[in-house]
């Protein structure tokens, strides 16, 4: 998991707001004792470590004690290395007390985390800074001193009352995020195609690439089991990820469960891997066991999705609409997901198929203006006002987009509340009529200030 290490002074709150990270009601997780790591030669005083997790992306969390125990703890070793991608360098949290402002400690541990921040774009750095305590107006005046520190804008931050903690997460998730696409290249869009053996897997890429696999070059992290290849699509370079080289055999019985059960598997690595799965289907056998694990595979890992319904040669237009409709009945779970119908052997529909995998990677790289995001809430929330729950009546107050890998939506509630699912749907649609990201999970989030 990646690292979230907090270091500052020792009275500057980093127990606290550890506390507050690793505590139940921040991290979906039940709350698990704090992992006392042993004292290691050198040091004077025990590490926290712990897990955390926040929208869905999890992490740990360390506190690394004062500032005078800094030169055994991962930070100065990060800061030392000119190495910032993680995972060898953390996300690192500084944190200052905002009422005693920014000492000569901190200035010191300033000017070696600055190194850390690269100079094209400071904000994308692995350093933020927090200035805590702020719960007082006096305090929040020292706030604006931090800014010398030259590690960019404090974060406002009350880690006793949790004032500002959400916005705080918030930043140190999109941080970790951003950091971790850069240094896995994640800037190619990655389409992989899945689907049970027999679908016509193979026969779907040899109509995309050709009757010879000429660009086919294995890229790393790929496993035996699955190959990707770059191809250009329409001018853009496509990573195609591609589960067919399983070993086919004519089998029945045990063995073509076996053979199953393999390209489960496969599916389920090349899944993780992409951003948009292509969803092979038979539409002329019909839907089996082995594509409905494939298919909650993929909406279990947030992606995009493309059902292609293949074989569309065989079927007239009344069977293929029969199939639509057992797709959407035996898979509900990824209405989401277009249904195309594409032959592979004709070719008919398979450039449909691609484009609407592209338009799906567009949209998962697209944010929404943060200003005509909350007019739409503003204004539907008119029309249609949420209901009352124990007396109040529930408002979403402000919403965010978060610059997270598959779209998120966070609503910040007047009150934590159990949404109902049609209002959840309610939102989805509002979004979708103006955003519609193609083919793309949404994913809602509604939270009240921890
Ligand atoms: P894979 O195991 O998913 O890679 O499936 P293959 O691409 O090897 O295809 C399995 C069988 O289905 C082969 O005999 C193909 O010729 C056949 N096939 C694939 N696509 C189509 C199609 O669109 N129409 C028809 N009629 N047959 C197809």
């Amino acid at each position: 998991l990646p690292l979230l290490a907090i270091v500052g002074a020792p009275n500057a709150g980093k127990s606290t707001l550890y506390n507050r990270l690793v505590r139940t009601e921040l991290s979906a997780r039940s709350f698990r004792p704090r992992a006392l790591v042993a004292p290691t030669a050198g040091t004077t005083r025990d590490r926290m470590e712990g897990e955390s997790e926040w929208l869905g992306y999890r992490f740990r969390v360390v506190d690394t004690g004062g500032i005078e125990h800094f030169q055994d703890k991962p930070v100065s070793l990060a800061a030392r290395s000119r190495w910032h991608a993680p995972p060898a360098c953390p996300q690192v949290l500084l944190l200052v007390d905002a009422k005693a402002g920014a000492g000569a400690a901190e200035e010191r541990l300033a000017s070696l985390l600055r190194r850390l921040r690269p100079v094209h774009d400071p904000s994308a750095g692995a350093v933020l800074l927090a200035a805590n305590k702020c719960d007082s107006r006096e305090a929040r005046h020292g706030m604006h001193e931090l800014w010398s520190l030259g590690l960019g804008e404090p974060r406002l931050l009350s880690a006793l009352h949790g004032v500002g903690s959400a916005e705080l997460l918030d930043d140190v998730v999109a941080a970790m995020q951003r950091r971790e696409a850069e240094s896995t290249g994640d800037a190619v869009g990655k389409v992989a195609v899945v689907g049970r053996p027999n679908v016509g897997k193979s026969s779907l890429l040899n109509a995309l690439l050709g009757q010879e696999r000429m660009v086919v070059n294995p890229v790393a992290g790929t496993t035996r089991d699955s190959v990707a290849c770059e191809y250009e699509w329409r001018g853009e370079k496509l990573l195609l990820i591609d589960t067919a080289g399983i070993r086919r055999q004519a089998a029945g019985g045990e063995e073509r469960e076996e053979l199953d059960r393999a390209a489960v598997a496969a599916a389920r690595v090349a899944i993780s891997q992409c951003h948009v799965a292509l969803l092979l289907l038979d539409a002329y056998q019909g839907l089996t066991r082995a594509d409905l694990a494939i298919a909650g595979l993929v909406t279990e890992q947030q992606k995009s999705c493309v059902i292609v319904a293949n074989k569309a040669d065989r079927l007239d237009a009344a069977a293929r609409r029969a199939f639509s409709d057992s797709v959407r009945e035996r898979m509900p779970w990824l209405d989401y997901a277009p249904v195309l119908h594409a032959s592979a052997l004709t070719g008919a529909g398979v450039d449909e198929a691609l484009d609407t995998a592209a338009s799906a990677l567009a949209w998962r790289r697209t944010k929404v203006p943060k200003r005509r995001l909350n007019e739409l809430f503003a204004r539907a929330q008119l029309l249609r006002p949420l209901p009352v729950v124990r007396g109040a009546r529930l408002k979403m107050q402000y919403a965010t987009q978060h610059a997270t890998e598959s779209p998120t939506f966070v609503f910040r509630m007047n009150r934590q509340a159990e949404m109902h699912p049609s209002v959840v749907r309610w939102v989805e649609r509002t979004l979708r009529s103006h955003w519609p990201f193609d083919a793309t999970p949404l994913r809602l989030v509604f939270k009240a200030d921890p």
